[in-house]
């Protein structure tokens, strides 16, 4: 992969750029960009506040075991600040959820026909209208394409679960994440990890960034995976604008603190970890910093090699309990590349 590839300047990017002070690389010629990347901002880098999100919640409107105001309030007791409502092929009327601490937005998981035969994509749409039908018989791209012309976000759901590879993966454009993690897919079927999914996209070139889900249908399997938002504020606006942006990362329990490239060292602090890993574009590629036995340790610094400089970078974080926290990948900077470069 090209690691220009993850230097985008579209103008929705430059337009995120803007909001949130940052700068996003250089430019880059229209043949050098993947279609289907999106650039994400470092949400370290970000001002705003960090908000506990949930993107992908099932209701007794199609598969769930508790009505929207219960779910909602489920939700809210447990500290979320942002909940999308996603049941299968329906949207809720959501008016009157939201306020000053709290912003229900409304969704739908659709489950378009693959091209090649495998089971159906299913895809978290986020910040669509209410009431708002999706024809079932679409097909993939023409179905994002709708949703992103009402304004909606889509997210690639839980890949391993559903056997695609990236052949299916490949079929639509336009997605703005994947699921690193999905809650109800690890408890009930062990399929709930998506870091090999993702990975293949970001050597792909699609600077795809990841969030965790509960994608909760009983409430028993809530609050097990969920997503850290960057946002200037709790209105949907801003928060669709972090969404979109990638100013977020996915956990399970840890919480990141930072995590950065900085003069050709990548470095990360978080809760209190047993491992924390590097993960990279390269065969054989991954770090991993482990704490002493009955030990944590709450950072990691790693210094570039200088044969061969990955193109992105990502980090893991496992606590004693065995549970995850994922950075969403950083392109390694053209200036510290080429520092490495010369310093060989
Ligand atoms: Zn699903
Ligand atoms: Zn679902």
């Amino acid at each position: 992969m090209d690691r220009r590839t993850f230097i985008k300047t579209t103008g929705v990017v430059a337009a995120h750029a803007a909001v949130f002070s940052s700068t996003v690389g250089a430019k880059q010629s229209p043949q050098q960009r993947s279609p289907q990347a999106v650039y994400h901002l470092n949400p370290f880098e970000q001002q705003g506040q960090w908000y506990k999100a949930a993107f992908h919640v099932h209701t007794t409107t199609s598969d769930g075991d508790v009505d929207v105001p219960t779910r909602l309030a489920q939700y809210r007791d447990l500290g979320y600040a942002i909940v999308a409502v996603t049941d299968h092929w329906k949207t809720n009327d959501l008016s009157g959820f939201s306020d000053e601490k709290f912003l229900a937005i409304n969704g739908m998981e659709a489950h378009p026909q693959t091209r090649t035969g495998a089971p159906a994509h299913h895809l978290v749409c986020l910040n669509l209208p209410h009431p708002f039908e999706l024809d079932r018989k679409l097909q993939a791209q023409e179905l994002v394409d709708n949703v992103i012309q009402v304004g909606g976000k889509v997210i690639y759901a839980h890949p391993y679960w559903t056997a695609h590879t990236i052949e299916e993966m490949s079929e639509i454009k336009g997605y703005i994440g994947v699921e690193v993690f999905n809650a109800v897919c690890q408890i009930r079927w062990g399929k709930g990890f998506g870091n090999v999914h993702w990975d293949q996209t970001l050597n792909k070139g699609w600077a795809l960034p990841a969030v965790a889900t509960d994608d909760v249908h009983s409430s028993k399997e809530i609050d097990v995976g969920w997503t850290m938002i960057k946002a200037r504020g709790l209105g949907k606006a801003e928060v669709m604008e972090a969404i979109a942006a990638g100013s977020y990362y996915a956990s399970c329990g840890p919480t990141v603190e930072d995590f950065h490239i900085k003069d050709g060292v990548v470095g990360i602090q978080s809760s209190p970890a047993v491992q924390i890993r590097f993960q990279f574009d390269r065969a054989g590629g991954g770090r991993v910093f482990n704490a002493k036995e009955g030990q944590t340790i709450t950072s990691a610094q790693w210094k570039l090699p200088t044969n061969s400089p990955p193109g992105w970078i990502r980090a893991e974080v496992i606590d004693r309990q065995g549970r995850y926290a994922w950075t969403n990948p950083l392109p390694v900077p053209q200036e510290t590349v080429k520092k490495i470069i010369e310093s060989k």
